[in-house]
């Protein structure tokens, strides 16, 4: 079978990224075959397009996506032809029209949620899901606390201002520019701090009276983690979940010493390491969304020929929530 793909032989700008013709084949034991409607652009997909992180060449972009399964391989017992599915997921290859992946990274997409919600929930959803309900300080997070959530007005911190709020806490949210801090404030965020112009750090003392924070999720990594661990309060945790910004720089444990902090850098890969495990995270975030409680916008679509301008709008910051790539 002929199908369209997003291929690249070397990492680089956004013109590494070419769509060429591919060939899918049957999948094999324990695989599908997904018929896809539609594919999720993360931050990720440029690290490693981009060579921030090593993929070996040539390769496929993507690691989230919706669509229809198509065949399904031997021993595959929980999917059937026809399913509406979707997945976050290695290995890379989502940036295609059709695909063979291994089943039990696959679920079965709510009837409600579009293929689009689909794609843009998945990866950008079950982030939020283990950041907020398992990547926790000591003595977890009860209702009323303060947590600091910076780029709140991305594909996940939209997801996540709305799923704090759903837990009670308070999200303080950074966002680089007044009119992000405005869509923080419109999903859940308690407050916004516009971190291209004010000192995130000290504002989030005097909202906290001086205190700090129990936990900071930073995924923007090197221009924000000093002031992250600023913003923390005694025992605080510090979430370093990924570098927009560029790779933060090896720390000293001392920088920990002077308020006994904890730091983690986890990966959602390691969550969604069975089916089992990926099925119990997508429940999670499934009910969140059935409830109501966090809706699933769609803010930029593109066809998988506008694959280059997709990237370049996100890298250049000028995208806000999630973004897709349209396959029909
Ligand atoms: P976003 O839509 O949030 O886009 C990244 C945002 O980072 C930008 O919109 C921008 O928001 C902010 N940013 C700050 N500094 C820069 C910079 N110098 N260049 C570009 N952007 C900058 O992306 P995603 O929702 O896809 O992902 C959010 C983050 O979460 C990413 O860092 C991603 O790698 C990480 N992630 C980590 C996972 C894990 O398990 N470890 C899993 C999934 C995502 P603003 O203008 O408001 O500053």
């Amino acid at each position: 079978m002929s199908e369209r793909a997003v291929r690249l032989t070397q990492a680089g700008g956004p013109d590494v990224m070419q769509v060429q013709t591919v060939e899918v084949g049957d999948p094999g034991p324990g695989e599908i075959r997904i018929r896809q409607k539609a594919a999720g652009l993360n931050f990720i997909d440029i690290y490693q397009r981009s060579g921030v992180y090593d993929i070996p060449m040539p390769s496929g972009l993507g690691l989230e996506g919706a669509g229809v399964v198509e065949a399904v391989g031997e021993g595959v017992t929980h999917l059937r032809v026809g399913d509406r599915v979707a997945y976050a997921s290695q290995p890379i290859g989502a940036y295609a029209t059709a695909r063979v992946m291994p089943a039990r990274c696959v679920v079965r997409l709510p009837d409600g949620l579009s293929f689009a919600q689909g794609a843009a929930m998945m990866l950008k959803g079950l982030t939020v899901q283990y950041l907020l309900r398992k990547t926790l300080p000591p003595g977890g997070l009860q209702a009323g606390d303060a947590i600091v959530f910076h780029a709140a007005a991305g594909g996940v911190g939209l997801i996540a201002c709305q799923w704090a709020k759903a837990l009670g806490l308070r999200l303080i949210a950074t966002a680089g520019s007044d009119a992000k801090c405005e869509l923080a404030l419109a999903h859940g965020a308690a407050v916004a701090i516009n971190y291209q112009r004010e000192n995130f750090a000290d504002r989030v003392k005097e909202i906290t009276g001086g205190e700090g924070v129990k936990v900071v999720y930073d995924s923007v990594g090197a221009s924000t983690f000093e002031g992250s661990l600023a913003c923390l309060r005694p025992f605080g945790l510090m979430v370093s979940f990924g570098n927009a910004s560029g790779k933060v720089p090896p720390v000293p444990i001392t920088a920990l010493a002077t308020k006994g902090l904890y730091l983690t850098r986890p990966s959602i890969f390691h969550h969604l390491s069975s089916r089992e495990a990926t099925q119990a995270m997508a429940d999670d975030l499934f009910q969140v969304v059935s409830s109501g409680q966090v809706k699933i916008s769609v803010e930029q679509r593109y066809a998988l020929e506008d694959v280059q301008r997709a990237h370049r709008e996100m890298e250049s910051r000028s995208t806000t929530g999630a973004g897709v790539l349209m396959l029909d």
